[in-house]
């Protein structure tokens, strides 16, 4: 066998750039896994996995598949994205940067909206950095400086697991050598959390009231009045809270779903990040969205590079338009306003109403992705592609918007092809059937 080091994990924005892969002889096989978190090393294993479908197939009128050449699935795909008069073009966050590229050359041809995950996660995130900015750091600068880590609305024990170990709780860093010892961490939660059970203060928090505690903290950063209780907290927790915050050298605030999916939405981060420009009055603070599918950040970076836009850019007039609501996926599939799909790198079926998934199952419509996912059974073409990060590399950019490239371990089952070799199949027949070069 031979070890192969140094390999980034494709599953979460932490982007874990230590794992190591013993691999056979032949380099087709993965034996053994090694750093990774179990969901991690699940992900590098489920390419050996004996049931993985290996060719493209279309669903037949009995819902049965057959299977078609990668030629044949490109040239359905072309025709349906042009045939539409506006095609919705999802997903893009387990993908490269590369992919991600040729993929919006399609979309701009054809007229699509282009979306990404963002749209059911972050998105309130990105339009609030619109609004206000963002004073952010790397996670390297989290390890090696941070003594005050808030963790509010996220659960990095489930859903990020090495987060905690390499950067944010437990890791030695240059002004942090003693790891968990050195720092204060802070969970802000209504759910008594596997992050809370570690931190040294968990905040209760009443659900959806966010906005009030944040509002509450940045007047008691001023030891401004504040009521008996704000969102279920007494005041002389704020206060004490507010205390903590300004007496460490290096405050780090990570935030989830909880804050940018409750009530408030964007305007919480708005206030999320007015308090860390507060508290860089008092100390250092920085503030970091924790992105979830490994490359989502990378496709906010692509669109955002191409189009000026980080997600829901709508480019059916020919250039590019944005307004989440209306020119997000899913608001487009409840209204019906899409007349094709095409997903990639992502499971609307798992994470879209129900209402919108009957939607794409009456849509023309095609699923890029390695694994049998629900998208796929409600699609009427399914592409499995190349593992990126695992069979192919490419860039990909890590929660805190710093790009590494991921590499190849193993090759892929025979025959097969990466999803950019896909996409380019599709933009040559796309560019035939509209008759440019
Ligand atoms: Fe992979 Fe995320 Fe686990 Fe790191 S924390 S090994 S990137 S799933």
């Amino acid at each position: 066998t031979q070890l192969v080091t140094d390999i980034i994990c494709p599953f979460c924005g932490t982007l874990c750039d230590d794992i190591e892969v013993e691999v056979s002889d032949d380099g087709k096989k993965i034996i053994k896994v090694t750093n990774a978190c179990a969901i991690g090393a699940e992900k590098f294993l489920h390419a050996q996995s004996p049931d993985r479908i290996v060719r493209p197939r279309m669903k037949q009128e009995d819902g049965s598949w057959k299977e078609v050449t990668y030629d044949e699935a490109a040239k359905y795909t072309a025709k349906i994205l042009c045939d539409a008069k506006k095609p919705l073009m999802y997903g893009w966050s387990s993908t490269s940067c590369e992919a991600q590229a040729t993929g919006h050359m399609i979309a701009e041809l054809v007229g699509g909206v282009v979306d990404n995950t963002a749209t059911v996660c972050h998105g309130p995130s990105l339009i609030a950095v619109h609004d206000v900015g963002i004073p952010s750091c790397t996670l390297g600068e989290v390890k090696n400086r941070a003594d005050r880590v808030i963790f509010w609305g996220c659960n990095p024990a489930h859903a990020h697991p090495r987060h905690m170990s390499r950067y944010s709780i437990f890791s030695r860093g240059y002004f942090t050598t003693k790891g968990s010892k050195s720092r204060k961490i802070i969970v802000v939660d209504p759910r008594p959390t596997d992050t809370a059970s570690v931190a040294d203060y968990h905040i209760q928090i009443q659900q959806g009231r966010d906005y009030e505690l944040i509002d509450a903290l940045r007047v008691a950063l001023q030891e401004g009045p504040l009521p008996e209780t704000v969102a279920g907290v007494p005041k002389e927790k704020i206060y004490d809270i507010a205390r903590l915050l300004k007496s460490g050298r290096f405050v780090t605030i990570f935030f989830g779903m909880g804050v940018t999916h409750s009530l408030g939405k964007n305007h919480n981060i708005d206030i999320a990040i007015a308090l860390t420009s507060d508290l860089n009055k008092y100390t250092k603070a920085a503030i970091i969205p924790m992105r979830g599918h490994y490359n989502v950040t990378g496709s906010g970076q692509v669109l955002g590079w191409q189009f000026g836009f980080p997600f829901c850019v709508d480019l059916s007039r020919g250039f590019a338009r944005y307004n989440p609501g209306e020119s997000s996926a899913n608001d487009l599939l409840m209204r019906g306003e899409v007349d094709a799909n095409f997903v990639i790198g992502s499971d609307p079926g798992s994470h879209f109403p129900f209402k919108s998934v009957k939607v794409i199952n009456e849509l023309p419509s095609v699923c890029i992705d390695p694994h049998m996912t629900p998208t796929v059974a409600v699609s009427k073409c399914h592409v499995p592609v190349a593992l990126v990060g695992i069979e192919v590399g490419g860039s990909c950019y890590r929660m805190d918007n710093v790009p590494i490239e991921s590499r190849k371990v193993v090759d892929p089952p025979a025959g097969m092809l990466t999803d950019g070799e896909f996409l380019e199949l599709v933009l040559t027949e796309v560019q035939r059937i509209k008759g440019v070069a």
